[in-house]
């Protein structure tokens, strides 16, 4: 029996999580069974109830007090929590899946990893921003992060199944889709257009991350901290069709590549029953008559990938400082408080004054959540 913990149960990666987890619990060639200890949702409060009836869960935990008070009531066998941490402190779980939206993940990644439970990470944010704090860690508590991001997850199996070391890796390929705005390039969409992403359904932070290519940004840090490579060796090119996933080259310059439909439940598939390779019926990708194209990044048509790379060099405060501005920019976009020009020019901006201060290259905890937090409200109290 794997005791699971899902964050962000009510969002696209805990749907796609439970949903693999169902099929699993359901597969009767599969000796594991799952418990899910517990679940974490913001505010979705009917997607959260939906999920307590369908499935035997004993710990919730909300942030809002009107959800915290419903489930109270209409679930009284459910133990319902306000605060993650204290939640996942509490019960005992061997996996965490952390697919939360932004630098809240943090914080529950770490409790976990203190707790020696294995990581299934979605939750990018969580490595941008202290990839090196995280490292340290697993290595300490002697657990690991399994990625759940498509491209990582191609990577890590990609790694493993060829038995690829660091001596004979020469670099990975990061594949994109290049989002809504690859093909008809626009200086300045409008919300509804830049929330259409060609290939992928997802949460709405991480499409808007995809429209400016700032998600592969993101995605580039994190196979740095994910494994171990300098940048230099992590390259990233546009696949629209979003068929590859990534591929790895070897020092005899040969390309591996995995390939599959643009679906979360695949890599969420495969980390949860990892080591193995467990039958499932989801249709494999139809490789008739099909024409899979990749082309280079133009960083003047997407200048946050640029910018991401810039800021994983250097490293340590500027990518917190990046990563926050991002999440601001793209939670007042969302709100339609500023136009999608601004995400750029917002980010670009804070990260230029940050380079200016001393700041800590390895700043502590501490120190990382009391930055996150003033360029949030600063960026907010502009032009919130
Ligand atoms: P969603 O917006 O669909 O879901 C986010 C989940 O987290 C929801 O359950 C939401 O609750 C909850 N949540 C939101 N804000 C907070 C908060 N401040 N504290 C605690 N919980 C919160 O996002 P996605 O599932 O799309 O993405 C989640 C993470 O996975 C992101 O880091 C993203 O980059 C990464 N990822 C996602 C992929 C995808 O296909 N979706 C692919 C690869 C990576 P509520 O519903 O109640 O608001
Ligand atoms: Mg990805």
């Amino acid at each position: 029996m794997k005791k699971i913990f899902i964050l962000g149960a009510t969002g696209s990666i805990g749907g796609s999580t439970l949903h693999c987890l169902k099929a699993l619990q359901e597969n009767k060639d599969y000796e594991t069974k799952f418990e899910i200890t517990g679940i974490s949702f913001n505010e979705n409060i009917e997607k959260a109830k939906k999920i307590l009836s369908d499935f035997s869960i004993k710990n919730v935990v909300t942030h809002q007090e009107k959800a915290y008070f419903e489930i109270k009531k209409e679930f009284p066998q459910v133990k319902v929590y306000f605060n993650i941490e204290e939640a996942l402190k509490e019960n005992d779980f061997d996996i965490l899946v952390n697919g939360i939206s932004g630098s809240a993940g943090l914080l529950p990644t770490i409790t976990a990893i203190k707790k020696k439970a294995k990581i299934l990470l979605a939750n990018k944010e969580t490595l941008v921003i202290a990839g090196e704090m995280i490292n340290e860690l697993l290595k300490k508590y002697q657990t690991s992060i399994i990625p759940l991001d498509s491209e990582h997850a191609a990577i890590f199996q990609l790694l493993l199944k060829h038995n690829i070391n660091e001596k004979n890796l020469k670099k990975i390929i990061l594949t994109a889709s290049g989002g809504p705005f690859f093909k008809n390039h626009e200086e300045n969409p409008s919300l509804e257009k830049a929330l259409k992403h060609p290939n992928w359904k997802m949460g709405k932070k991480i499409t808007i991350d995809s429209a400016t290519m700032m998600n592969k940004g993101l995605e580039v840090i994190e196979a740095h901290f994910l494994f171990n490579l300098s940048y230099d060796k992590i390259e990233t090119i546009i696949h629209p069709e979003s068929i590859i996933h990534s591929f790895i080259l070897t020092s005899d310059n040969t390309h591996y590549a995995q390939l599959g439909s643009p679906d979360m439940k695949h890599p969420i598939h495969n980390a949860l029953t990892h080591p193995e390779i467990i039958a499932n019926d989801f249709s494999p990708y139809d490789l008739t008559n099909k024409k899979l194209t990749f082309h280079e990044v133009d960083y003047e048509k997407f200048p946050l990938l640029k910018l991401a790379y810039d800021c994983g060099r250097k490293g340590g405060s500027t990518l917190i400082v990046m990563n926050a501005a991002n999440e601001m920019a793209v939670h007042l976009f969302l709100q339609k408080k500023i136009s999608y020009r601004q995400i750029h020019l917002i980010i670009a901006e804070e990260v230029n004054e940050h380079q200016k201060l001393k700041e800590p290259q390895k700043p502590n905890l501490n120190e990382i959540i009391a930055l996150d937090l003033a360029v949030k409200s600063k960026i907010k109290s502009k032009f919130g």
